[in-house]
């Protein structure tokens, strides 16, 4: 190994920045090359995508060019696409640049959508939570708004809005949606009536394994929005006309929004690493089994929760916290030391529902309403307190009032 190793840190999300600005601070400039790879030269923010999908938020206050964020002395970034891991060559292999070596690898290339099988997905359903796919969400459903009068007969299908899953991502979706619907049917002179939303989801309940009382407070909420709750009520196939249920039911649609859930990033399980719908279960020093120098973090990666016997869901929280220990690791890997153990601090759950409206659980603690809205605006700040400090908190933060 050359006398300055290299460190090459897979993806510019949550997991990836936070590595980055970790290794900034805490490592010396002789201690190692270091190069961030991510497919865009912006950093944008997955947790907030949900309100420019609905139109509430501008897509560019989600992101922010990496090379603003980061340490440019210490850390280099390139931008490219990963196509490989070839792990027993220690290489990436890049879209553009080809091959690169490493001597640590920390992978942090997040998630993409999980089907489960359902066909219909990807030809006919929105399913991309990154900027580019909110863009075209929050487009298509402005066009049908425009198309819907100037149609000598509209179809009721324009105006019928479908979200697949009640998790937080479509939850969080259908919040900021029936929040603006008011605005578009004002905006496009079309009657509230006409509009039609609904949420479909297979599990017995919404938000399942959450607080049944906050979960009763948000459908209650989004019903006396308009939104129609299918529950129990999987969906098999998603067509050019809507969604097909497992019993049969179809519901017509132009506007079918995928947020059934996510699973690791392809690179992984064509990387040859063993792993579950695209996670690998790291070891508790966050290495991949058997492999010395590489880490995967965030989405890509997969820990069992000891208490539940179940995978801690792949969340920011997560990604950040394992940033953190991945950082330290490393350093004690190139300077001598022990490696830490991970083990998730969770803090809790917020999500929200639109306008002032959220709910959440922190700590042992309910919240509703504004007060859970305050704590999910401080949350999102707190992470840009961790990236860029005080003055890109005020840049890109958002007003908890
Ligand atoms: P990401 O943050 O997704 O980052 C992956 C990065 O890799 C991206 O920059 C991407 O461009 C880049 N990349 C992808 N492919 C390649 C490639 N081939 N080559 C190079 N670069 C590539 N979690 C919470 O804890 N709290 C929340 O409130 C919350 N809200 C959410 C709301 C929504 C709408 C969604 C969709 C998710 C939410 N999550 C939330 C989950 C959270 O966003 C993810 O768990 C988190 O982003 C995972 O971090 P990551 O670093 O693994 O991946
Ligand atoms: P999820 O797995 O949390 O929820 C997906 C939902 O889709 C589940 O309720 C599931 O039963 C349902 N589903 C699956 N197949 C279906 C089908 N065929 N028909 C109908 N319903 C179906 O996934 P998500 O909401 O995409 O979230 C992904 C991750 O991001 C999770 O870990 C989540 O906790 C995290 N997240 C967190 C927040 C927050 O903390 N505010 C917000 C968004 C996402």
């Amino acid at each position: 190994m050359a006398t300055k190793p290299t460190i090459l840190i897979l993806g510019a999300g949550y997991g990836g920045m936070v590595t980055a600005t970790k290794i900034a601070k805490e490592f010396g400039h002789s201690d190692a090359n270091v190069t961030l790879i991510s497919k865009h030269n912006y950093h944008y923010q997955t947790t907030w995508l949900h309100e420019p999908a609905a139109g509430t938020m501008h897509p560019d206050r989600t992101r922010m060019p990496v090379d603003s964020v980061i340490n440019r002395n210490k850390i280099h970034f390139l931008q490219d696409e990963v196509e490989e891991i070839k792990k027993e060559e220690n290489k990436v292999i890049l879209k553009e640049t080809g091959e690169m070596e490493f001597d640590y690898l920390v992978t942090a290339l997040g998630a993409v959508p999980e089907t489960f099988g359902v066909e219909g997905v990807f030809e006919h359903a929105f399913s991309k939570w990154t900027v580019n796919g909110v863009r075209e969400m929050k487009e298509h459903i402005e066009y049908l708004f425009a198309k819907y009068n100037n149609e000598p007969e509209p179809r009721d299908d324009y105006l019928t809005f479908v979200v697949a899953g009640a998790g937080f991502t479509g939850m969080e979706f259908i919040g900021e949606l029936s929040e603006r619907i008011p605005e578009l049917c004002k905006d496009y002179d079309v009657p509230k009536n006409k509009v039609k939303m609904y949420v479909i989801e297979a599990a017995p309940t919404a938000l399942p394994g959450f607080d049944p009382e906050l979960v009763e407070y948000a459908m209650n909420l989004l019903e006396n929005r308009g939104v129609e709750f299918k529950i129990n009520k999987p969906i098999s196939e998603v067509t050019a006309d809507g969604v097909v249920l497992k019993d049969g039911e179809e519901i017509k649609s132009q506007t079918v929004i995928w947020a059934t859930g996510v699973r690791g990033h392809p690179v992984i399980e064509k990387s040859g690493f063993e792993n579950m719908r695209g996670r690998v279960k790291v070891e508790k020093d966050l290495r991949a089994p058997g492999e010395d120098n590489i880490f995967i973090i965030g989405d890509c990666s997969l820990m069992i929760n000891e208490e539940t016997e179940r995978p801690y869901p792949p969340t920011a929280q997560i990604a950040m916290q394992q940033a953190e220990t991945v950082s330290k690791n490393l350093l004690a890997l190139i300077k001598g030391g022990e490696l830490q153990e991970f083990t998730p601090d969770i803090k809790g759950t917020v999500a929200s529902l639109g306008g002032k409206e959220a709910i959440g659980v922190v700590g042992n603690k309910k919240l509703y309403g504004t007060s859970a809205n305050f704590m999910k605006k401080m949350i999102d700040n707190r992470y840009l307190w961790i990236l860029g400090g005080a003055g890109l908190m005020l840049k890109k933060g958002k007003n908890p009032l």
